[in-house]
């Protein structure tokens, strides 16, 4: 028999821990024919709520389901990592515990690895549901990605992904403090098949991501895929330099030619407040690096456990 583990990343979610037991289950029948037995992780990020408890419930009925909590809120990102550290299946599958990632789906994931596939990726084709606001900076910001960086990051792209043993080594294998998911598993490589579904609302609890926190998700993902912002700063800075150049020549055979070097108060405060403008926004860039090179190079733990079953 192989072995099929999910990795549910669960925040304050009490009222949807059974819910998804429920759904997940359903493919029971279809992966014991299969030769595929399964095992649920649910990794419980600090919730402050019922949402452990409810999972002990479902343990002391089942022994496939493990429980592992951490001492405080560590973040999705942290979340998937430890799950693939724990989880023991020769396949994973990572998915939201509040079922907008449809168990339903896991028998044609599933098909596509026996064909040989190292794994099988989502994507969401509509927002439906979502803030308008939302959805046009998430465009905004996978279209700047596509722009930017080498790895190949998808728009609409779910972290709900099944894979193989391989591919779960290879992401072990990036140990790092700044993570973001989908660009770690468009570095990472391997044949993956991509389906797509349409967008499914959430049914109980809230969304965990408030504007900001997925703003600065986005920078977390454009510091670790992409370099350019910084290569954009040195850019500005050459522009500049022509810029000012261009100007001196101008002055001076302004100078020689009408004799009048000494007017020019508002240009001259407005170009100064432009490019410290543009210094403090370059010396930003620079910053958000450095900032993210000093976490890394704490090494502290991703995550700290508080319980595991
Ligand atoms: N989540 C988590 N830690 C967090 C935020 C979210 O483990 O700090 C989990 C959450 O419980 C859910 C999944 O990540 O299972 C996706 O979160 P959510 O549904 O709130 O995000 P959305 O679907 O709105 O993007
Ligand atoms: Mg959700």
């Amino acid at each position: 028999m192989k072995l099929l583990s999910a990795v549910v990343p669960c925040y304050n979610e009490e009222e949807n821990i059974a819910d998804f037991y429920q759904e997940f289950m359903k493919n029971e029948a279809f992966f014991r024919e299969n030769g595929v037995e399964l095992e649920l992780w649910y990794i419980d990020d600090g919730s402050r709520d019922n949402t452990v408890s409810e999972v002990k419930k479902l343990i002391e009925a089942d022994e496939r389901v493990h429980l592992l909590s951490f001492s405080r809120n560590f973040g999705k990102e942290a979340a998937i990592y430890a799950g693939l550290e724990k989880s023991n299946g020769d396949y994973v599958v990572f998915m939201d515990a509040d079922l907008q990632d449809p168990p339903a789906l896991l028998p044609e994931m599933y098909g596509y690895l026996d064909k040989g596939y190292d794994s099988v990726a989502t994507r969401r084709v509509d927002r439906k549901g979502e803030p308008p606001i939302r959805s046009f900076f998430a465009r905004v910001f996978y279209r700047l990605m596509r722009k930017i960086s080498r790895t190949e990051i998808m728009d609409g792209a779910r972290d709900y992904r099944l894979m193989t043993r391989k591919v779960v080594d290879a992401i072990l294998s990036m140990p790092e403090y700044n993570r973001f998911s989908k660009g770690i598993f468009g570095w990472v490589g391997f044949d993956t098949k991509w389906l797509e579904f349409d967008n499914i609302e959430r049914k109980k609890g809230e969304t965990k991501w408030s504007f900001w926190k997925l703003f600065l998700y986005s920078i977390d993902g454009i510091t670790a895929f992409s370099t350019v912002p910084l290569a954009f700063a040195s850019v500005m800075g050459v522009l500049f330099c022509l810029g000012s150049f261009a100007l001196i020549i101008f002055t001076i055979v302004r100078k020689a030619m009408f004799g009048d070097p000494t007017s020019g108060w508002p240009s001259l405060v407005c170009i100064i407040s432009m490019i410290s403008g543009v210094q403090l926004f370059c010396l930003g860039i620079v910053g958000q690096y450095l900032a993210k090179t000093y976490m890394e190079v704490k090494k502290r733990p991703i995550y700290l456990v508080k319980e595991e079953i």
